[in-house]
Formats: C-alpha cells, sequence, structure tokens
C-alpha cells in the first residue's frame, strides 16, 4: 500500500530519499537532462533525472499519464517553480499509458462536455475538476456531522417504490418481475413513517430519480438528495436547522479543502439566520418591478431571477400557496390558501424545499385525493399515521444544486461524477 504522498515530501529532511508513486504528467527530456512532473492526489513534483541515472533511456518511451515509481532525494535548494522537486536515482515503470490520450490533462484546449464525459477518469485527473469533488465530499461531511451533532439518525430507504410520492410525470417507470413500479423521486414518504416509527430525527443521503424530460444547466435525471425529517416540529424549526446545516457544510470546506475559497463563489461562512421572504412579499416584489406575476402560480426562473436580484446570497420564501406545494404540506393556521412551506434560495436558484407536514390522516387522505392521487395507493404510508404519529417537518436539499451554487458552475453536470441527464446514461 501506498503510505507516501506527494505533499508529505513538504516535511522531509533535504537528502533524504523518498519514494513518490503517481502519473506522469508532462515528460520533457532534454540531451543529459529529464524531467518528469509527477502528480498524485495531494500535489505535483517535479522529479530531475540527469543522464548518468542508469534509468535515464526509460524515459524515451515514458508516455503522459503512465504509472511511475520514482526514487530519489530531496535537494537542499528547490529549483522548480513547483515549489517540490526529488533528485532521481531509479524510475520504476508501473504502467504505460496509450498514446495519444482521449483528452488531454493539462493541455490548454477548450473540449466540449460530451467528449469530457465520455472520458470523465481522465477528464477527473484535472485538479480544477477533482476539486469540485473534494469540495462536495467536505459540505457533505460538514451537514452529515452536523445533523449528528443535533440528534438525527442516518438511514437509507428502498429507491425501487410501487408509489409515486407525488405523482406527476417525472417518473421512471421500471419492470420489476411481474410488476411495474418506479425509481423513487424523493424519500419524503418513508422518512415521514421513520418519524412514525419512533426515529424522532431521521435523515438520509441517497439518490433521487427524476423523468424531466427537460435538458437544462440545473437539472440531473440521477442527483443526490440530503433528506431530513423532524417530530415534534414546526417549518421554522426545520428552516433553522437547514440554515445552520449549510452554514457547517460551507466552513468544512472553507477550512478543510487547500484554497477553497480560490474556486468557490461563496467565501465566508454564510451568517445566519437567512432572510426570509414571504411568496405574498415576492409577487408585490414583482408587481412594482412590473412583472406580470400571477397570484397562485409557481414562480418562473424570469421571476426569480428579479428576486434573486433583491437578495446577494441564501434567502427563504416562505408561505407558498397550496395549489404549488405537495399534498403532505402543512397549512398555515389562519389561512389554508397557503402553506407552512418554504424554499432556500440561492439568488435565483432553488436549492431546497421543505415543509411542516400533515398529520392528521384524514386530512392527509382528502389532500391526497385533491391532488388526483388514489389513496389506496398510499395505504402504506396513511397507516402510519393513525397509530400515533407527531407534527413533523423537513426538508430536501439537492446536494448537487448546492455545490453548484456555492463554487459558482455553470452546468450542475460539473457536480455530478457521472451525471445522468437525457441524452447520457453512459458511462
Ligand atoms: P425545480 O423546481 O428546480 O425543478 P423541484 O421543485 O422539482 O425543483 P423538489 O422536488 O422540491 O424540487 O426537490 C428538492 C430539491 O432537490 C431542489 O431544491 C433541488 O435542490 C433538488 N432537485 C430537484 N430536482 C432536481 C433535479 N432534476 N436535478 C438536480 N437537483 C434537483
Amino acid at each position: 500500500m501506498k503510505n507516501f504522498f506527494i505533499s508529505d515530501i513538504d516535511n522531509i529532511t533535504p537528502g533524504k530519499e523518498v519514494h513518490v508513486k503517481g502519473w506522469a504528467q508532462d515528460i520533457r527530456l532534454m540531451k543529459n537532462i529529464a524531467f518528469i512532473i509527477v502528480r498524485d492526489s495531494t500535489g505535483l513534483v517535479q522529479a530531475t533525472v540527469k543522464r548518468d541515472c542508469p534509468d535515464f533511456h526509460k524515459l524515451e518511451t515514458l508516455s503522459r499519464e503512465s504509472v511511475v515509481e520514482i526514487t530519489g532525494t530531496v535537494p537542499e535548494k528547490v529549483q522548480s517553480n513547483i515549489g517540490r522537486e526529488i533528485l532521481v536515482t531509479s524510475v520504476e515503470l508501473i504502467n504505460m499509458a496509450e498514446v495519444p490520450l482521449p483528452i488531454g490533462i493539462t493541455d490548454n484546449v477548450e473540449t466540449d462536455m460530451d467528449t469530457r464525459f465520455n472520458s470523465r477518469f481522465l477528464d477527473l485527473r484535472k485538479p480544477e475538476i477533482g476539486r469540485i469533488f473534494q469540495a462536495k465530499s467536505a459540505i457533505l461531511w460538514g451537514i452529515r456531522n452536523f445533523l449528528m451533532s443535533q440528534g438525527f439518525t442516518e438511514v437509507q430507504t428502498p429507491k425501487t417504490v410501487s408509489a409515486a410520492t407525488e405523482g406527476g410525470a417525472e417518473l421512471f417507470h421500471v419492470k420489476y418481475f411481474e410488476k411495474n413500479i418506479f425509481l423513487n423521486q424523493s424519500p419524503q414518504l418513508y422518512k415521514e413513517m421513520l418519524v412514525a416509527s419512533g426515529v424522532e430525527r431521521v435523515f438520509e443521503v441517497g439518490p433521487a430519480f427524476r423523468a424531466e424530460e427537460h435538458n437544462t444547466p440545473r437539472h440531473l435525471n440521477e442527483f443526490t438528495s440530503i433528506d431530513i425529517e423532524m417530530g415534534f416540529a414546526d417549518h421554522h424549526d426545520a428552516m433553522h436547522m437547514l440554515e445552520n446545516a449549510i452554514a457547517k457544510g460551507i466552513s468544512n470546506f472553507l477550512e478543510n479543502v487547500r484554497d477553497a475559497s480560490s474556486f468557490s463563489v461563496v467565501k465566508e461562512k454564510p451568517v445566519t439566520p437567512f432572510p426570509r421572504v414571504s411568496y405574498l412579499e415576492c409577487i408585490k416584489i414583482l408587481k412594482g418591478e412590473g412583472y406580470p406575476a400571477v397570484h397562485g402560480e409557481d414562480l418562473n426562473n424570469e421571476a426569480l431571477k428579479i428576486i434573486g436580484k433583491k437578495f446577494d446570497g441564501f434567502y427563504f420564501i416562505t408561505d407558498w400557496p397550496t395549489s404549488v406545494r405537495p399534498f403532505y404540506t402543512a397549512l398555515l393556521d389562519n389561512n389554508p390558501e397557503y402553506t407552512k412551506s418554504y424554499d432556500l434560495q440561492f439568488r435565483e436558484i432553488e436549492i431546497t424545499s421543505g415543509a411542516q407536514r400533515v398529520h392528521n390522516p384524514a386530512e392527509l387522505k382528502r389532500r391526497i385525493e385533491d391532488k388526483g392521487l388514489d389513496s389506496d395507493d398510499f395505504e402504506f404510508y396513511l397507516r402510519t399515521f393513525k397509530y400515533g404519529m407527531p407534527p413533523h417537518a423537513g426538508w430536501g436539499l439537492g446536494l448537487e444544486r448546492l455545490v453548484q451554487v456555492i463554487l459558482g458552475l455553470p452546468n450542475i453536470r460539473e457536480a455530478s461524477l457521472f451525471p445522468r441527464d437525457r441524452n447520457r446514461v453512459f458511462p
């Protein structure tokens, strides 16, 4: 097993021998000297090979991106602008890379997305691409640690289901032996059932599938959803949990990923609480700007762009109309035309939807039917409300959307290792 990494060279006393294993990113061969830039997951080092090195001849056939093991010593004075150098005593070729490479790793040529994603394993070797996933991991762990600190239990729920969470056309149909079933759009019903099971604070990080036909820079057909549900809580409690989870995700990223703020739009831990603006206030803002907003309808991209200009960063839009929210959303106590719901936005982009949920079984059954769904299909879910269901609230946060806005990525596909969209189910 490799247990010495390129960044460990920074702590080595000059003159000491080191063994470096990695990829030969670049090879410059001259008459009496050669330079190999070796890369591993922690950084780069220049390997300086003099002609008197017995392995000098191997460099004539060494191809870029081959896997090598280099042995050498750390010089007293580093003469490479990379900031790390070893003076090579031996070069071992572990595995040769074929020539030519399907896409360049360091070349300054713009490669289109399709070509990049067809060879994603190579694309990910580019440091500027690899670090997106270091960021994603750090953001997720910040959120996860925060939720654990708040007494949440992480769970896994089925992705093959016989009832659609929200109905609608956004479902992938799957043949499951003799039956036709769906890929789950969201763990919503399961996390509520777990609250009924006595897991008062529950969260899941898992795939969610949406058969949305449109190809947009903000939609994937398979994305990672971070979902929470809390018993004995309302929408205000859930919003509070969300803003703190986001702040912790961002601070974990900024504190633990090298040069984080140099490639991120969000450069500081955001101040909490985030601003809150109600749906009705949004309609007023839009009308004030001369935009023909229709009261009771969802806010489209254009409307959200106008609202987003009023807030620099994260903010909540609260109290959405009942007509545009799912059946399980609780209604405002004093006005059933509106719900105890919210979206978290970053400028014009929605990152999270959440709400307090209905906990009364008769009301829930009625709301399912009001949406034109068959309540018999939801019997497994409705049952859990009949034997002691506390009031509860939660949210669903799209991890790739969150990474997209934090890093300012133009397309959500950049935040997915192997994106799935209308045309791509490969590799
Ligand atoms: P949108 O209006 O942006 O299509 P939605 O209202 O369908 O989203 P929800 O069903 O409320 O989204 O899902 C909660 C969160 O999951 C969203 O705020 C978003 O972060 C994420 N999400 C939803 N659909 C997608 C998708 N197709 N691709 C990536 N993330 C998504």
